[in-house]
């Protein structure tokens, strides 16, 4: 009987944690754990963000996937990251050459079926200069309370909709997208909150890849997204201009897949403090470094946004145990990670072809 890639999928974290060392071990990889100073909001266990290294020590070029930084997504990652193990000698990857999984960049909301972390922070909008790059939101703050509403209801769900909807008429649907995911640094309680200062997962991340980094001249790091974009498809994304020199071996080694949201290309608006800033400050500046978001999509932008809205609200004036935080629950779950087996395979498929690509890429 072989094994359906689609069981590859935990259905919590501690699976997917114990999962992913199991398989490291098994693979003969070098794991290390490095704990982080939260526990699991349920079960008050260790969290941390593991890593699996497979290949020399002082390799020519390497390929790091990392998983989990918006939490609730990381079991798409996690899968992945599994799928790589199991499956590493299809990778064919070169005698100089090492491959590095980092599991879980967000344990806590990985783990508590979040996108944010233990602070309400979207790490992925954390790793910039607090606060000198903190910009003013202005739409956001007249969007917020429809934004970030303290009662959930049906009159309070139609009066968001009517706002938002004349928002967009007025400024167009890209505007409100970015209002909708851009970041703020303003509000801990809301969504979209980037923090007010480095977060631990972003220090922990910033000396790993400080150590794990150093000395190698080529580098790509994948970190691996659920969200935004059809159904089963995925998307590379960059922060930076169609000039930089990432862009171009992006777009080499991915084609027209390979996009850039200052360039108006991609599923996601131009975002501000992504994972890729802080790792391109770490990397060591004489390697050429490739660091990009692989973003798969699931259901609708606008379905998306109703299911963060909701969790936001269960967290911060919810009852966590009543009915409706377990229907709220359920549906950020499915939106960052659905249940369907036929999406499941085409991440797994879809997504192996990514790293191979990049594989090939570095390999020059
Ligand atoms: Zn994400």
């Amino acid at each position: 009987m072989s094994l359906d890639p689609a069981d590859l999928f935990a259905s919590d974290y501690a699976s997917a944690r114990r999962a992913f060392l199991r398989a490291a071990e098994t693979r003969g990889a070098r794991v290390t754990s490095h704990p982080l100073p939260c526990r699991d909001a349920e079960t008050d266990r260790e969290l941390a963000i593991d890593t699996a290294r497979l290949g020399p020590a002082e390799p020519a070029s390497l390929l790091v996937v990392s998983s989990g930084t918006h939490g609730v997504e990381g079991f798409s990652g996690s899968a992945l990251q599994l799928l790589l193990l199991a499956e590493a000698p299809a990778l064919e990857l070169p005698a100089d050459m090492a491959l590095l999984l980092v599991h879980a960049v967000n344990p806590w909301g990985f783990a508590a079926g979040r996108r944010v972390n233990e602070n309400n922070v979207d790490l992925n909008r954390n790793f910039l200069r607090h606060p000198e790059d903190h910009e003013p939101r202005p739409d956001y703050e007249a969007l917020y309370p429809h934004l970030n509403p303290e009662v959930l209801d049906e009159e309070h769900d139609r009066r968001a909709a009517q706002a938002l909807a004349a928002f967009a008429r007025a400024h167009g649907g890209a505007r409100i997208q970015e209002v909708l995911s851009v970041g703020q640094h303003d509000h801990p309680t809301g969504l979209q909150y980037g923090g007010c200062a480095p977060e631990p997962s972003n220090l922990l991340l910033r000396e790993l890849a400080r150590a794990e980094l150093r000395g190698i001249p080529r580098i790509a790091w994948i970190d691996v997204h659920t969200g935004l974009g059809p159904w089963g498809e995925a998307e590379l994304i960059t922060e930076l201009e169609p000039q930089d020199p990432v862009y171009a071996r992006g777009r080499a080694w991915y084609g027209g897949a390979f996009r850039s949201t200052r360039a108006g290309e991609s599923v996601s608006a131009p975002l501000s403090g992504v994972i890729e800033s802080g790792l391109t400050e770490e990397a060591d500046p004489a390697s050429e470094f490739t660091p990009f978001t692989a973003e798969f999509g699931t259901v609708t932008a606008d379905r998306i946004f109703w299911a963060l809205r909701a969790d936001n609200w269960l967290h911060h004036h919810g009852t966590p145990d009543s009915e409706r935080a377990q229907a709220i629950r359920s549906e950020l779950l499915e939106v960052f990670r659905p249940a369907d087996r036929k999406w499941r395979r085409a991440l797994l498929d879809v997504g192996f072809e990514i790293v191979r690509k990049a594989r090939a890429g570095l390999a020059g």
